[in-house]
């Protein structure tokens, strides 16, 4: 069994579409796989505008026609008779949407209600995917995946439930797959009681990776629109390069670093169970990719990993006296209530410093409920760069002219914050 994944850009339009038709059309007939499909383009983030405005009470039908537009456009080119039941299948998706969104009130849950909008990207794409697949005489499955992936109600992150999930799908996938390969959704999930979650944005290939680990699949295969899992993003960093294997282990220290290319929850479940992950160009199925295993190898060219809107927030105690261990016993409760991450984190005599995302709101609550015990200083936005099996070239070449406000190295790794530059690619 193998389990592929199609991101965003893999099914942005029609063209990508029938891509996705060829690639799999390049298996061999006994080979059927599972099929991990993301939101069209850049749906998600539309939805989030979209549930964003509906939640302040504001009108919301501008965005919402664009991203009816956006879908009806491309099913008129991929179904140009226009009777197809594909058009009956996206008008269901789209009047749930619009009641879903007529029901989010100011009020109640945000995190809640933001996740059943914002689901709706992957159940629209997988549905046209299913139709167009099978119009092409490729017979497929369409699978509600929030049946099968479970999780706990932690809106926005839902925590995997990993017994139940691999229960669904163990004893229900196999005898599908034997028929028919299956088409489901990345990133969203279900509780027990029928509700839906999401994983964390960017989360399909987590999805896809719980799918291979719960199927043992032999391979997992993610689809991106660059040649692999390159030492840095192009879209930030000049002279990137491939590699061609690596360990799970580098992997995994790439993704926690914020290398974007996959999500970092994404090669754990695949590293327990030995499934390689193949990271290849949807462009060019042909090429080798990168694949991503329990190998061995000599240490690795540089990689550099940029996390951007960042915030350093620091704790300073209000009597000068020394940061104590009940001290960051409150600072990390703080975080950890809040949902705030830390990406780096160093203490002095009578501060706490810590990086975290400037998310807005959960940065403002930490900073209320520690505003009696600490000083609390903050700076944003700012970059984390992080430099892995860096060496003293790759160190010069990306501190040059920055102004750098912490740094931090191990043996392996550099780190520093700086003001943003904005001279991109670097
Ligand atoms: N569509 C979701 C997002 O944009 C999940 C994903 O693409 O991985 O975050
Ligand atoms: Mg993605």
């Amino acid at each position: 069994m193998i389990v592929y994944k199609f991101g965003g850009a893999s099914v942005k339009d029609a063209v990508a579409f029938r891509n996705i038709f060829h690639i799999l059309s390049l298996l061999q007939d006994q080979e059927k796989p599972v099929v991990v499909v993301s939101a069209m383009g850049k749906t998600t983030n539309a939805l989030e505008h979209t549930f964003k405005l509906a939640h302040q009470g504001l009108s919301y039908s501008e965005p919402l026609l664009e991203i009816q537009q956006y879908h009806q456009s491309n099913v008129q080119n991929l179904f140009p008779s226009g009777n197809h039941p594909v058009y009956k299948a996206l008008q269901e998706q789209f009047s749930s949407l619009e009641n879903t969104l007529q029901q989010v009130r100011p009020q109640e849950d945000f995190d809640q209600q933001y996740d059943q909008v914002i689901s709706v990207g992957e159940l629209l794409s997988s549905v046209i995917l299913h139709h167009f697949l099978s119009s092409q005489g490729y017979q497929n499955h369409w699978l509600d995946c929030r049946e099968y992936v479970r999780t706990d109600a932690t809106w926005r992150e839902g925590r995997v439930d990993w017994e139940r999930t691999e229960n669904q799908i163990s004893q229900h996938l196999p005898s599908i797959l034997e028929n028919s390969p299956v088409i489901t959704q990345g990133f969203i999930g279900g509780t027990t009681d029928g509700s839906t979650t999401t994983l964390g944005r960017e989360g399909s290939d987590f999805s896809a990776a719980i799918f291979a680990y719960c199927l043992q699949a032999a391979s997992l295969t993610i689809w991106k629109d660059v040649p692999g899992l390159l030492n840095a993003d192009p879209k930030l960093f000049k002279d990137t390069i491939r590699y061609e294997e690596i360990a799970y282990q580098e992997a995994i220290e790439m993704a926690y670093y914020g290398a974007s290319v996959i999500h970092p929850k994404t090669v754990q479940p695949l590293a327990k169970r030995c499934i390689p992950l193949h990271v290849k160009s949807f462009l060019h199925p042909d090429k080798p990719g990168t694949v991503i295993w329990n190998c061995q190898h000599d240490r690795i060219a540089p990689s550099f990993i940029l996390k951007q809107n960042q915030c350093l927030l620091s704790f300073h105690t209000k009597d000068f006296g020394f940061i104590s261990e009940q001290h960051l016993s409150s600072i990390f409760q703080a975080l950890s209530q809040h949902r705030l991450k830390i990406n780096l984190m160093q203490n002095s005599a009578i501060s706490f410093s810590t990086c975290v995302d400037a998310d807005k709101t959960r940065v403002e609550a930490v900073r209320a409920q520690l505003a009696d015990e600490f000083v609390i200083l903050y700076n944003e936005p700012l970059h984390l760069f992080t430099i892995k099996n860096y060496d003293q070239p790759s160190l010069e070449k990306l501190t040059h002219g920055k102004e750098i406000l912490l740094e931090q190295r191990s043996r392996q790794t550099y780190q520093f914050i700086c003001r943003p530059t904005g001279d991109f690619p670097h």
